[in-house]
């Protein structure tokens, strides 16, 4: 495959024969701006966990934007080794991608459907479409019939949301035209909840309700509704199989309420520079701030451009100790205030944690405000990856 994602790309490689080896990926650690540690260990945890949520129903791994930005490859083969079968991207060219990665027996969905012209390639390679109109259904079929063969589908209907999926009217004609589907094999009837995060909004209710309702029209398939807060929205939302994503990389899918899952990621950065200023001088940009008295600064090397947001002034944290954001956040870097800490401590490499124990990715969505999914999938390919898969997971040596 060509089209590749910087995570999927760079040199992944399994861990060799040393016990502590550790898989990476992305830019070398010696040349990175920044860590990010992928705990694979706790994405296991924490599949395990939903699955255990979720009774008797299917747990799928949604791994679509590359894994949520972690890197699809290792999160998906993490989780096929926790026996993950049923795997969801958004665009086919990420599903083209993935399949060759997994072992056999994976089923990889397309939620974005099938674009006009791309019937020919996910049919070559068994990718699973998402159906979400009746175009697509016909195109499906068209393809099909051109290969003489049933090609597996899922169908996706609009229970209220109004993004993807066959409204009602299609459904019906569906029902009433059923040769449209004659050489399909509906593998499964899906749709998708709105405000699954808000579990007192009756809107859940109603999608449920409009789900079941269009459901029956459909031929006889296992059913999905839930995504990860779905999950916990009770018995009825779970159908035949869930589709989580942001829960399995420890975004917490029942805001409001403690976390249930376990952090999965760490974003460090590497100290460029330390220096000291008297009172009055300015730092950063636009000299957005000033220094109020005598005070010790550390520039580290992350920056939007990386995937932290302009607008997310926070602070950097070392072991413990709290280090405000001081001046804007630059393009390859942020400048720290390490008042707090005794002289001497910070040096060029060490690493401060921007996520970690101390700050989670929710927080630091917070900061942005935006939600953890936007965090997640804004790291960028500056990043040195690391991905291992231990209890201990997050502690960088
Ligand atoms: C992204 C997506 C999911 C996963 O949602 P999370 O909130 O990350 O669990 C499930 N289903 C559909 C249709 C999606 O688009």
């Amino acid at each position: 495959m060509e089209r590749r994602t910087p995570a999927a790309t760079a040199k992944f490689s399994e861990s060799a024969k040393d016990a502590r080896a550790v898989a990476v990926a992305g830019v070398p650690l010696e040349l990175a701006g920044s860590v990010l540690t992928v705990d694979l260990g706790a994405l296991r945890e924490n599949y395990r966990m939903l699955r255990a949520r979720l009774g008797g129903a299917e747990c799928a791994g949604v791994v679509k934007a590359d894994g949520y930005g972690l890197g699809a490859v290792p999160v998906a083969r993490a989780l096929q080794a926790e026996g993950c079968r049923s795997f969801f991207v958004a665009h086919a060219a990420e599903a083209l991608d993935l399949l060759p990665a997994l072992s056999g027996d994976a089923r990889v969905f397309v939620l974005n459907g099938l674009p006009p012209g791309a019937e020919e390639p996910c049919a070559a390679a068994g990718v699973i479409p998402v159906l979400n109109s009746l175009e697509q259904v016909a195109a499906w079929d068209g393809a099909a019939s051109r290969r003489g063969e049933r090609l597996p589908a899922a169908v996706q209907v609009d229970s209220g949301m109004s993004r993807m999926g066959l409204p009602p009217s299609e459904v019906a004609l569906l029902a009433a035209e059923p040769a449209r589907l004659e050489r399909i094999d509906v593998v499964l009837a899906m749709s998708h909840l709105a405000c699954a995060d808000e579990p007192g909004n009756p809107a859940n209710q109603e999608q449920r309700a409009a789900f079941e309702r269009l459901r029956t029209l459909l031929p006889a398939a296992r059913t999905s509704l839930a995504n990860s807060s779905g999950v916990f929205l009770g018995g009825a939302y779970r159908y035949d199989l869930a589709r989580p994503g942001a829960a399995l990389y420890g975004i917490n899918p029942t805001p409001g309420l403690a976390n249930p899952m376990l952090p999965v990621v760490r974003l460090q950065s590497k100290v460029l520079q330390t220096r000291e200023i008297g009172d009055g001088v300015g730092i950063g940009y636009g000299y957005a701030s000033r220094a109020r008295a005598a005070m010790r600064l550390a520039t580290v090397s992350l920056g939007y451009a990386d995937g932290w947001q302009r607008r997310a002034m926070g602070a950097a944290f070392h072991k413990g100790v709290r280090l405000p954001f001081a001046g804007r956040v630059s393009m390859d870097s942020i400048i720290l205030d390490i008042t707090a800490l005794p002289p001497d401590t910070l040096h060029a490499g060490d690493l401060v944690d921007l996520i970690g124990p101390e700050q989670t990715v929710d927080d630091v969505a917070a900061l942005a405000g935006t939600i953890g999914y936007e965090v997640l999938t804004s790291f960028g390919p500056r990043l040195h990856r690391r991905y291992p898969d231990s209890p201990s997971g997050l502690e960088v040596p």
